[in-house]
């Protein structure tokens, strides 16, 4: 036995072996101490043949789930070593192989899965210049493919689709794409597998083989070089580590990133879609507002929607009039609500169904379910449009099947498959003579009980039952004297002995006998239902990827109806026109609406920047991010949270807002902002919306200012980059390239003066706030009142050396001296801002100052760069 656990450990050698001895899994020597360390279980140990005894620890096999689970959340993989024989018929050693691997992108457990997500694991292969990315959630059998040629595209892929766990090939471990960051962050496994799943032909042939096509064309991979061999390996990888057929894989999405907006990773955190920034938790996020779903499959596709706005308008307008319909027919609706309401989730069911491990709850729940599917289906005769014929269409009843599980199947079944009561009466013939034999042999124990009793005397006679030793007569201590000859003596208990005879033994037999030949033909029977169920899977996932829409965009149009959202317009020139906005979590957040709507109007000329000034706390961020929010919604499909609006479509939403959190990652807060305004102003385009708050407010003023207004002057210049823009800063002086630079205005959060205080008002209105109010707004904040009176006196000293005066003086460089290519990549991380400077160099650079054409502003920073070298 020993010599087959170190065989089989050895062809596992990277997982956790769980070797199944009886009715326990065992680990051995190392792998036994990590497990014991990990989950607190004892180490104990066994002899095997050496002079040392192998350590050991185990755990009960009915349990195994919960720890397979923790340790797979863990970041290990688990291969379970099943015995694939009954002991009972083993000659010599009990076979046993693995039977199946499971890691952190491939738990199937229910138990370990969040229902309203997808457990995605992905596959990244490098080569050469392109990055191909193959997803697959193998409780749903959903598979997708796509490739990318910049390392920032591959992160926002995988922050889009936030897999369990990635594999790779080597080359991509070494090419220094920097996933740490993600990996720690999320606890997401990376490993390199086996370079052979990543050979162009083995991956194709596996394919070609598993789909059953003659070329990738029907696939639609055959422009997908780098997503060919990605989606081949990480095929592989299933089978290697399932150990099944995958039948409930049975086709492969090719997508571009161009079909969808893109929305980089930091954005995704800001806006806060799926999850708040801090908490990460669903509440207070987007998600949390449009999702009134009513099934895991609905809930999960929305997530989906949500991650992947649209990107063209005849999709866009698609799911638009579908939501307008459903709302014409409010009574519809709320009809196919109620029926969505008991449906399970299919998906994971017909997955349990292939993989044979669904249970007789399972095939109940979906025979229920299923029950549900002809009501909704004639409810969708009253919706019109194209979504409602495309849904419509993919939606089978499975009226059949339904009859055939509720006439087969008990109301009340067990979760195991071995010990009957699975089975209706009346289904099966035989199973009702059994059945019948059963309870006939159980009153005839009761008649003979009582003859037995009339018989011999003995009053308290009783035929009772257990595991060990059958059927036996049991007779209290006092009557032993009455006990007749043809008792024979079984077992001797303290107060009583237990008996047995030929009759009873013989009724035993045809009882027992009656019961193992029905617990093993109820089983037979379930599993050719199992069986006659798999056979429809494919259909049974496009309908239930119909139900997931219907679910989507019932729950949409309940959320636009409930929080009185409108249609919007959708066009294609760059206007982007909201009146009355409201931000759709905060309006939620905040009591007796008491949230305040405003307008935002912005386009590819002469409105393309907003700058917006106003105190800390007016509603910037939260005006901003509403914008954002709105436009994004607005590409979903969704209705949105406004009075009117025409959204043009924006290609990709940047944002750069407040200082992240990735100190942990040991970068300064001002590394991360200028990395994140790098990244936005190499990648946006002229379709892109840009959401900027406080651009510069890391590092000293001079600097800040500086580098807030070279961002606009590079944004604002169409050569360069021309994309629309709502810039939020302190500093007032920006405020001066209004009229300066085309496509920039000023706006600005109005606030009351009250005396020494102020009233937020929260509306945005036309021009620049002239005040900063920080000093009022710290007293809010409940600074003492000494540190604000001593505050007051330092700002009035420097308000004497106001810089407002120079910014005034400043030209604009409106980009005609630059050109396109200027913009290099430069990696901020390879500099050194902190190189030690000798005075003398510092003397070496006045002198060579160039005094008569330095401006007074150039002057200042020069003197400030110089004084922060020494
Ligand atoms: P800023 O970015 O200017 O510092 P925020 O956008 O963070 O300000 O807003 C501060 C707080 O003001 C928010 O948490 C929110 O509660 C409230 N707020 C913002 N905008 C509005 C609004 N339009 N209506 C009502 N309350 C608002």
């Amino acid at each position: 036995m020993m010599q087959h656990y170190l065989k089989t450990k050895d062809e596992n050698p990277d997982c956790i072996l769980f070797y199944r001895l009886g009715d326990f899994y065992e680990m051995f020597y190392e792998d036994a101490k990590l497990v014991s360390k990990e989950l607190e279980l004892t180490l104990t140990g066994k002899s095997c043949g050496l002079e040392e005894r192998a350590p050991m620890c185990g755990v009960p096999f009915h349990a195994a789930d919960v720890y397979i689970n923790r340790l797979v959340s863990r970041g290990y993989k688990v291969a379970i070593c099943e015995q694939v024989e009954d002991p009972k018929q083993a000659k010599g050693m009990v076979k046993r192989e693995v039977v199946r691997i499971v890691t952190p992108g491939t738990n199937m457990d229910a138990q370990a899965l969040d229902e309203s997500r997808n457990n995605y694991i992905m596959g990244i292969v490098y080569l050469e210049d392109r990055y191909g990315i193959a997803i697959c959630d193998v409780t749903t059998g959903d598979f997708f493919v796509t490739e990318v040629d910049e390392p920032s595209k591959l992160i926002d892929e995988i922050n889009k689709f936030m897999p369990s766990e990635i594999v790779c090939n080597e080359a991509f471990l070494i090419s220094g794409t920097n996933i740490s960051d993600l990996s720690e962050r999320y606890h997401m496994p990376v490993s390199a597998i086996d370079s052979h799943f990543f050979a162009e032909e083995n991956a194709k042939a596996i394919l070609l083989e598993h789909f059953k096509v003659m070329s990738l064309q029907p696939l639609g991979l055959e422009d997908y070089e780098a997503g060919m061999v990605s989606s081949g390996a990480l095929l592989r990888f299933l089978y290697e580590t399932q150990k099944n057929e995958l039948t409930h894989i049975h086709a492969i999405h090719p997508y571009s990133v161009g079909m969808f907006m893109m929305i980089d990773s930091s954005s995704r955190r800001n806006l806060e879609l799926c999850e708040t920034l801090r908490e990460k938790d669903k509440r207070g996020s987007l998600l949390w507002v449009l999702d009134k779903t009513k099934t895991a499959m609905g809930a999960r596709l929305l997530r989906s929607y949500i991650e992947q706005p649209l990107v063209q308008k005849k999709e866009i307008l698609k799911r638009q009039n579908f939501i307008e319909c459903l709302n014409r027919n409010a009574i519809t609706r709320e009809e196919i609500r109620e029926y969505l309401g008991p449906i399970y989730d299919l998906e994971r069911l017909i997955t349990r169904v292939t993989y044979q491990s669904a249970n007789p709850r399972d095939l109940l729940a979906l025979c229920n379910s299923l029950e549900m599917l002809p009501h909704i289906k004639s409810q969708l005769q009253d919706l019109s449009g194209e979504l409602a014929k495309e849904i419509d269409q993919d939606f089978e009843c499975f009226e059949d099947l339904c009859e055939m599980l509720k006439s087969a199947i008990t109301d009340e079944p067990p979760i195991t498959v071995r010990e009957g009561g699975i089975i209706r009466d009346g289904y099966n013939e035989e199973v009702d003579r059994l059945r019948n034999a059963k309870m006939e042999g159980k009153s005839w124990l009761a008649q003979l009980e009582e003859r037995e009793r009339e018989k011999t005397g003995i009053k308290n006679l009783k035929i009772k039952y257990n595991k060990v030793f059958g059927y036996y007569l049991e007779v209290t201590n006092s009557f032993l004297n009455l006990v007749p000859d043809y008792f024979m003596r079984k077992q001797t208990l303290t107060n009583a002995e237990r008996f047995i005879t030929p009759e009873l033994k013989e009724l035993e037999d045809t009882i027992l006998g009656a019961e193992d030949r029905l617990i093993s033909l109820e089983y037979n029977l379930f599993t050719d239902l199992r069986d006659r169920v798999a056979s429809r899977v494919f259909e049974i996932q496009t309908t239930a990827k119909a139900i997931a829409k219907l679910d989507c965009f019932v729950s949409l149009a309940v959320v636009a109806e409930q929080n009185r959202y409108i249609k919007p317009r959708i066009n294609e020139n760059g206007v982007i026109d909201i009146k009355g906005g409201r931000h759709p979590v905060v309006e939620k957040m905040i009591k007796n609406d008491m949230f305040i709507d405003n307008d935002t109007f912005l386009d590819n000329n002469r409105h393309r920047i907003s700058i917006i000034t106003g105190p800390n706390m007016a509603g910037k961020s939260t005006y901003m991010r509403q914008t954002a929010l709105i436009v994004l919604m607005a590409q979903i499909g969704s209705f949105v949270p406004a009075d009117d609006a025409n959204i043009g479509i924006v290609d990709r939403i940047f944002t750069r807002v407040g200082a992240s959190d990735d100190l942990a990652s040991g970068q300064s807060t001002f590394m991360v902002e200028m990395n994140e305004v790098a990244n936005i102003l190499r990648n946006a385009t002229p379709n892109s919306l840009l959401i900027l708050d406080e651009i510069g407010r890391g590092t000293s003023t001079f600097d800040g200012l500086s580098i807030a207004w070279a961002v606009v002057e590079h944004i604002s210049n169409r050569n360069l980059l021309g994309a629309k823009t709502l810039f939020a800063t302190h500093y007032h002086e920006l405020t001066e390239l209004e009229g300066k630079l085309n496509g920039v205005n000023n706006y600005c959060i109005a606030v009351k003066e009250n005396g020494d205080d102020i009233v937020f008002l929260r509306k945005i209105v036309k021009g620049g706030a002239d005040k900063s109010y920080g000093i009022q707004v710290a007293k809010l904040a409940g600074l003492p009142d000494s540190v604000v009176e001593r505050a007051k006196e330092i700002v009035q000293e420097l308000i004497n050396n106001d810089i407002t005066e120079i910014a005034k003086s400043i030209s604009v460089d409106n980009g005609n001296k630059r050109k396109p290519e200027q913009l290099d990549e430069v990696d901020l991380s390879q500099m050194s801002l902190f190189d030690t400077v000798k005075e003398d160099d510092i003397i070496d650079e006045i002198k060579l100052l160039d005094l008569k054409n330095l401006t007074p502003l150039g002057a200042l920073n020069k003197l400030s760069e110089l004084q922060n070298k020494l």
